[in-house]
């Protein structure tokens, strides 16, 4: 494996033991000055910034004409508001007179859309996300109620190979799936995989709820805490390079070190300077914008990072260069960037190698 027989010398032979190793394609003497000042921003994140959606509600019975100004961790309503909710209205400027048709008009529209909202539910979230009492299961995984108590727009079913029906709280089937180290999907209940169509419908779910910056996780607290909103971002980008058949568990991502963070960004950098032999095409389609001053993908020679060793730096960094590669407008492009950061994430992790070893065991001149 490429992995261990290109770093082991080099790591055993250094005298510090957390040393980096060096890059090969450099000395130490000719590394030119950090061009960009680093470094994470000492105050708290600010509330624009935070990936999740507002609250829906009024802010008091005192001040009606606001909106509640916390993060919805329960839907669309903030932990305060989410037992007896009074949704805020920004008053229409719209007014539309009340005549007959008109009114009939809307009595239509509301039937249609009445009509076609149950369709919709029905292929978005499954045969019992309006009828929880047509599943086997009657409890929630994680909080244990019962599942007619689960919101709506957070419930999500499936029916198995032998035509049972199970239901779930996305957040709490999502909290599963990031939590264990497989990157399977298991169903609980019966300690089967789910696959094929359901985990398809589960993830276009997570992500259309993502989209619309809901929560998926479950918190009791008013505010989410950074490790949440954390999560939710490393959530985000997993779910992106799922759609694109490159499953991986969260905590793939969080076990990685310093050591193996900075290994990740020299191993990406290789790849996609030297090693893939990218023509300048292939390049500027999956990273638009790769090579600019303004926007490059990477940001600082691998040796410049050699003494950086603050893991939420790190972790942040990589994080943005995997959510960059996935990011181009066509499919086959964002496709071949996740293929290139999952080969650098294989190389530097052994868990992902032992699910992903088809990327690093091919003979070189196959590989790519
Ligand atoms: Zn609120």
């Amino acid at each position: 494996m490429i992995g261990s027989s290109l770093y082991g010398p080099l790591l055993q032979n250094s005298t510090q033991p957390n040393a980096l190793p060096l890059c090969p394609y450099r000395p130490m003497d000719s590394v030119p000055k950090p061009v960009v000042k680093v470094g994470m921003p000492k105050q708290k994140r600010v509330v624009a910034s935070i990936p999740v959606r507002q609250c829906a509600n009024i802010k008091s019975k005192k001040h009606p004409d606001v909106r509640c100004p916390l993060a919805a961790g329960q839907g669309e309503f903030c932990t305060r508001h989410a037992k007896n909710p009074t949704r805020f209205q920004e008053e229409s400027l719209v007014k539309i007179s009340g005549n007959k048709r008109n009114h009939l008009s809307a009595k239509k529209i509301q039937h249609w859309w009445k009509s076609s909202k149950f369709l919709l539910r029905f292929k978005r979230q499954g045969p019992a996300a309006t009828f929880p009492e047509l599943a086997d299961n009657q409890t929630d995984l994680y909080t244990l109620e019962t599942t007619a108590n689960i919101p709506v727009l957070y419930r999500w079913s499936y029916s198995d190979a032998q035509k049972h029906i199970w239901i779930f709280d996305v957040r709490s089937l999502s909290m599963l799936k990031s939590s264990e180290s497989k990157a399977v999907l298991e169903n609980p209940y019966t300690r089967t995989e789910i696959s094929g169509t359901p985990l398809k419908s589960f993830l276009a779910r997570c992500q259309q709820l993502r989209a619309n910056k809901y929560c998926l996780v479950h918190n009791d607290t008013l505010e989410l805490t950074e490790e949440q909103l954390w999560h939710q971002q490393v959530l985000d980008m997993a779910m992106k390079y799922d759609a694109l058949g490159y499953s991986m568990s969260l905590s793939w991502f969080d076990a990685l070190s310093i050591q193996q963070l900075y290994l990740f960004y020299y191993e990406l950098w290789e790849l996609w300077m030297y090693r893939l032999q990218l023509s300048s095409v292939v390049r500027h389609s999956v990273v638009p914008g790769w090579a600019s001053n303004d926007t490059p993908l990477f940001r600082w020679l691998p040796n410049e990072l050699r003494g950086r060793r603050e893991p939420k730096w790190w972790r942040k960094m990589i994080l943005d260069l995997l959510n960059r590669l996935v990011s181009a407008t066509q499919k086959d492009h964002r496709t071949l960037g996740a293929l290139y950061a999952m080969t650098a994430f294989a190389i530097v992790s052994p868990t992902v190698r032992q699910h992903y070893s088809w990327l690093v065991e091919m003979p070189e001149d196959q590989a790519y």
